[in-house]
């Protein structure tokens, strides 16, 4: 099975070369704006819809008029691959009409703005692009109209290139190589267990072994607080003026820095967990009504609003969803699965002899059953029980559980 991976590195652009970027990525960002406005002045006129081939097409007359002439100076294909993004937007969004959901939910393609949507280009073909290691840490890769650009080889390249994208971030360009790799896990699974894992806000991770896997929240928490104060500051300065960017740019560097933490925490430990587990379970948390805002509407306002909201951050912070994405792709490439059950009742149950009661979980961390007296770690006893849970489901097929590889329930009735 072949399946796609993507390697991400920094590059060091010449001063050209970074001004070229900026540039190339105002092109986009005009391009798909240009495209939009057509599109909604089409719908307006009940014209019906424009395709992305007759789009496409005016591109090339776009770029012949005088006024409009520096779209010229981007690759083709970047501006091409621009149209491309609206059209999967567009469907995107009918998609998510056609499943039910309205409004915002929906998320009608918007407009991008300068220093707040962000700076990128596409090469979707890996015939424009050519990489070349230079040393074990450095390569170069060449990219139409500017010639070789420098990047830090943080890793090898594996399999076949498909296509590339430059991304700002910050102060500096990143280049992502969106490769086609053989899979071959599978041929090598061992013999592996089975495992449970409890999601919580005080501890991240903690599995059915008795194992915590903890997010360096201290860490998170200092990048937040320098950010609250760089917003402050920016809220004081005039909208869209060059300092203003400046501190978009700064505050986004640190919204970054901390996905950065938290998306490495998430890769280390979803792989080891994948690696090593054949059959995964996890609490089936429906994450976006966990976190939702608790201040309601005006005919329907919420209770505990401060309260909720910081239960809400922390939820966020924790990256949860994220944390249960890369391990369903993960144990995918393992050969293993993971499966999600209902959460009720999981932290108030005895995981030793069965009994509920809410007295039963002293403190955020004890555990002490009122019927047989059992004591254990409070997430230690819920991941045993989130473990046994799943373990009964799959013996007998309880109507609670739900698969994430929908074809493997066969194997299992
Ligand atoms: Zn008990």
């Amino acid at each position: 099975m072949k399946i796609s991976k993507t390697f991400k590195y920094r590059l060091i652009p010449s001063q050209d070369q970074d001004a070229h970027f900026s540039r190339w990525a105002g092109c986009c960002r005009f391009i798909y704006n240009w495209g939009l406005a057509a599109r909604k002045a089409e719908w307006e006129q009940k014209n019906g819809h424009l395709s992305y081939v007759s789009q496409a097409a005016q591109l090339k007359e776009l770029k012949r008029l005088p006024e409009t002439e520096w779209l010229s100076e981007a690759p083709a294909q970047v501006l091409q691959q621009s149209l491309m993004n609206l059209d999967q937007a567009y469907k995107n969004f009918f998609t998510k009409i056609k499943n039910g959901q309205v409004g915002k939910a929906a998320g009608f393609p918007r407009f991008k703005k300068k220093g707040k949507s962000v700076d990128a280009f596409r090469f979707p073909d890996p015939s424009q692009f050519q990489l070349k290691k230079v040393s074990d840490t450095k390569a170069v890769i060449k990219l139409p109209k500017i010639g070789e650009v420098k990047l830090y080889l943080s890793r090898d390249v594996e399999g076949e290139l498909r296509n590339c994208t430059v991304v700002r971030e910050g102060k500096n360009w990143f280049i992502s190589l969106n490769c086609e790799v053989e899979n071959d896990y599978s041929a090598s699974v061992q013999e592996r267990t089975e495992i449970g894992i409890d999601r919580g806000i005080v501890n991240t991770l903690v599995t059915s072994e008795g194992k915590i896997y903890q997010l360096p929240i201290g860490k998170i928490k200092t990048i937040e607080q320098r950010r609250s104060v760089l917003q402050k500051r920016n809220c004081k300065k005039i909208k869209f003026s060059k300092n203003w960017i400046k501190g978009i740019r700064s505050i986004s560097a640190l919204d970054r820095k901390i996905s950065r933490i938290r998306l490495d925490f998430h890769h280390k430990i979803s792989t080891e967990i994948a690696k090593n587990h054949s059959y995964i379970v996890l609490e089936d948390l429906n994450i976006k009504n966990m976190s939702k805002s608790a201040s309601g509407t005006i005919e329907n306002p919420g209770t505990n609003v401060n309260a909720k909201s910081g239960l809400n951050r922390s939820i966020l912070r924790q990256g949860w969803y994220t944390f249960q994405t890369l391990l369903e792709y993960k144990s995918h490439w393992y050969g293993g699965y993971v499966k999600y059950v209902d959460p009720q009742n999981t932290s108030r149950k005895c995981s030793h002899c069965g009994h509920i009661e809410k007295g039963n979980r002293l403190t955020q961390e004890k555990f002490c059953c009122k019927n047989c007296g059992f004591e254990l770690h409070a997430d230690y006893n819920a991941a045993i029980n989130i473990f046994t849970r799943g373990h009964r489901g799959s013996a007998c097929g309880d109507a609670d559980v739900s698969w994430v590889d929908e074809a493997r329930t066969t194997s299992c009735a």
